[in-house]
């Protein structure tokens, strides 16, 4: 729950730059709001209706849930993904749905075309850290860095040159665990415009799982989004906003949003798949720009892990733009973003 309230004040300034308004208050073109939590995170949805529709924003939170119970969570034994790490404990060959084949397919592109600093087979090095349970807290008491043995050893469970995909059955070696937790809130966002586009009464909406933010249709008055980056060494301001109009998915990925502290050194929860070790590329948050969710958030998780130059090839093999703070604070960005970003003044 600490870590709930720790990730709710950073991302409140997002709902800071859009217009604020009361539960109903559509009819004066106000956005209806909703703040709630799953998938680990902070959900804010600001949803602009043309009529009335009194569900919408609970429709949307258990479209959300349902995708995490049903699909997507390493932690609850209701979920897809649980039983397939599970039944990768017995046998090698496993018959999964076909929404998780396509989440999977897609994500072993980005698996390749990154060399594995995206990498779904973390599953045994993430749990070894187990950052998220300690998260926020210095010198956090009961927790211990892992032994180098112990990160060898989980690191021979992973590697996703070693999962085969054909349709929908899925060939994971023995003692291999899948982890979503760099793509899930990204493929919730794909999900959420496609019911957003089915639904004759919404005109527009910003709505964010965590780290991911979600833009759909337009303001009653026809101005564009903003979007806060959030200043990675101050989590309660913003390095500056993207200014958008439209359909988009924005990722961020930093080191400030999971990590321990033990004896000063922090460890946060983007690990490189190549040492076991949280990524040290020289940055401390990469937003990505992208119309699909999935691949966002995927690409924010790549280029956090492979640094700029790599990312930079990466995100244009995908048509994305990226937005990278460095550990010093420098800003820089790819060409496609420059119209968008305005630096806070
Ligand atoms: P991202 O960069 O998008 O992802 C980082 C996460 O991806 C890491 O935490 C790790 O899980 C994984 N990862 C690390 N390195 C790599 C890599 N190189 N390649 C691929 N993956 C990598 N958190 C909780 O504390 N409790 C929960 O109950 C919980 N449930 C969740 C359920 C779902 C369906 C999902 C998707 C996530 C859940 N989380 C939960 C995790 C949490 O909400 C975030 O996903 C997590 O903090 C990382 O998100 P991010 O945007 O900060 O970073
Ligand atoms: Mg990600």
């Amino acid at each position: 729950m600490k870590n709930i309230f720790r990730i709710f004040s950073i991302f409140l300034p997002i709902l800071c730059l859009s217009s604020c308004g009361l539960q109903s208050a559509h009819l004066a073109n106000q956005p209806v709001q909703s703040v709630d939590t799953a998938m680990g995170t902070v959900i804010q949805q600001n949803i602009y209706l043309k009529e009335e529709n009194e569900t919408i924003t609970d429709d949307i939170l258990k479209e959300i849930t349902d995708l995490e119970e049903t699909v997507l969570s390493r932690r609850l034994d209701s979920a897809e993904l649980y039983q397939v790490n599970e039944a990768a404990e017995d046998r090698e060959e496993i018959r999964i749905s076909e929404s998780l084949a396509a989440i999977l397919s897609s994500c072993q592109q980005v698996e390749k075309d990154s060399d594995g600093a995206f990498d779904l087979t973390i599953g045994d090095v993430v749990e070894l850290w187990d950052i998220d349970d300690y998260a926020g807290q210095e010198n956090p008491e009961g927790y211990q860095l892992p032994k180098q043995s112990a990160i060898t050893e989980a690191l021979a469970h992973t590697g996703y040159e070693k999962v085969e995909l054909q349709e929908n059955l899925l060939h994971l070696p023995k003692d291999m665990k899948l982890d979503l937790g760099a793509v899930g809130k990204g493929v919730a966002l794909t999900n959420i415009r496609q019911s957003l586009g089915e639904d004759s009464s919404v005109e527009g909406a910003v709505i964010s799982v965590g780290g991911s933010i979600l833009t759909y249709g337009a303001k009653p008055d026809g101005s564009s989004w903003k979007v806060a980056i959030v200043n990675p060494r101050d989590t309660a301001s913003s390095i500056g906003y993207l200014d958008i109009t439209g359909d988009w998915c924005i990722s961020t990925s930093g080191d400030y949003e999971r990590y321990v502290e033990v004896d000063g050194v922090r460890y946060h929860h983007i690990l490189n798949p190549k040492t076991g070790y949280p990524a040290d590329s020289g940055l401390s948050a990469v937003t990505v720009l992208s119309k699909d969710g999935l691949l966002s958030d995927a690409l924010s998780t790549a280029c956090f892990v492979l640094g700029e130059e790599k990312a930079v090839k990466l995100a244009e093999a995908y048509d994305a733009d990226v937005l990278f703070v460095d550990c010093e604070g420098n800003v820089t960005m790819t060409e496609g973003m420059k119209p968008y970003f305005h630096p806070m003044k």
